[in-house]
């Protein structure tokens, strides 16, 4: 199969810690550099990001620790160590071609808020028009869970996001996206369109449990590339050649179907960007609606969880649970309990005082899937 990854020009490569380092938990300096090479030749013509794991795995062997570190201090020391040993190894192999490559670490924070995600993208532009590779990873020293993007699957689709990217290159340790034929032969997927429930479960497949975050988060970054008009294959990272033969349009691992090109940023940001503080379960009439370009209005709502203020990120889910938006949603939890199900016509005398009427409306409001 022909693909067009000939034509991308702003591209985000994943390099997972499989790829960068050995058995020993040492960094892989030759495979970076062989996935350097592959990436020069190209810098006239395409933009580069990489977003690099490894960080953790290469400091617990520096620092001696005889298992990958487990507790979070270690791990935060570890990452400490190994940042500073895999930017003296990207910079050295960019560097043989006299090409400057830059260091981001990011939390989820920096992409959260609105005023930072938009700074954090005007400083890779410039960075990408100066010629720069902006190396990326998660500051994993000072991230705690609650400001943490968790994996680097994720942090790269964001990225991808973020930056307006035309295709997400995820390199890791097998060399695609793995289903189950009727007869229960294994095979690989050359292309998905859309992420399913069968695709979902077969990301639960025992051969595709290798990479560090597994291929669950790697769909999960599939879908926020999907969602964002961003392509996204999943391919070897061990394999001489893929990043070669991906650019020149041939076929390489799995291929994630972007959806609509064109998606307006703010709703790129809504999507994924934030960390949701509720869920609101909407009835197959309001789905439809929405579908539409509605607003959510509390007449649709059939469910809703969690603990939140009006202005706050909340998931929309079908009436079986499954994620199908995000907004922000202009009631407090308390007041859903009391308007939900409920005619708009009777939500202010519900409330006891004149208010807007959509629980979410639809310039606030984004659908994914
Ligand atoms: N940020 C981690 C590291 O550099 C990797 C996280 C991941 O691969 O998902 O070690």
């Amino acid at each position: 199969m022909e693909m067009k990854t000939k034509t991308h020009k702003t591209i985000v490569i994943k390099l997972g810690s499989s790829s960068l380092t050995n058995e020993k938990r040492e960094l892989n300096v030759a495979n970076l550099q062989r996935i350097v090479k592959e990436i020069l030749p190209w810098l006239k013509k395409k933009s580069f990001v990489i977003v690099s794991s490894g960080a953790i795995v290469s400091g617990s062997a520096k620092l001696g620790l005889k298992t990958k570190p487990k507790t979070i201090p270690e791990k935060q020391a570890a990452a400490a160590v190994g940042q500073t040993l895999l930017m003296k190894e990207y910079e050295k192999a960019f560097g043989k071609e006299d090409v400057t490559v830059a260091q981001v670490l990011l939390t989820r924070d920096a992409i959260a808020d609105r005023e930072r995600y938009l700074n954090a993208r005007n400083t890779f532009l410039t960075l990408l028009k100066l010629g720069v590779i902006p190396i990326v990873n998660e500051n994993d020293t000072v991230s705690i869970d609650e400001i943490k993007v968790g994996d680097n699957d994720t942090l790269a689709a964001l990225v991808a996001s973020l930056i307006g990217a035309d295709l997400l290159i995820n390199l890791t340790d097998i060399d695609g996206f793995y289903m189950d034929s009727e007869e229960g032969v294994s095979y690989l997927v050359d292309k998905i369109e859309t992420i399913t429930e069968e695709v979902e479960n077969a990301a639960r497949h025992p051969g595709t449990e290798l990479g560090t975050g597994g291929m669950i988060t790697k769909l999960q970054a599939a879908k926020i590339a999907q969602d964002a008009g961003v392509a996204m294959i999943i391919a070897s990272g061990k394999k001489p050649g893929v990043i070669t033969n991906i650019l020149e349009g041939k076929q390489e691992g799995t291929f994630f179907v972007p959806k609509a090109a064109e998606v307006e940023s703010r709703k790129r940001w809504l999507a994924h960007g934030l960390t949701t503080k509720g869920t609101i379960s909407i009835d197959p009439g309001a789905a439809s609606a929405l579908k539409k370009g509605g607003s959510l209005l509390a007449v649709g709502v059939i469910g809703n969880k969690g603990s939140y203020q009006a202005g706050d990120l909340v998931s929309i889910t079908n009436e079986i649970g499954r994620e199908i938006g995000r907004g922000l949603i202009n009631f407090t939890n308390h007041e859903m309990e009391k308007i939900m199900g409920k005619k708009s016509s009777v939500i202010s005398s519900l409330l006891g005082y004149e208010t807007t009427h959509e629980v979410i409306h639809r310039d606030n409001l984004v659908l994914i899937n």
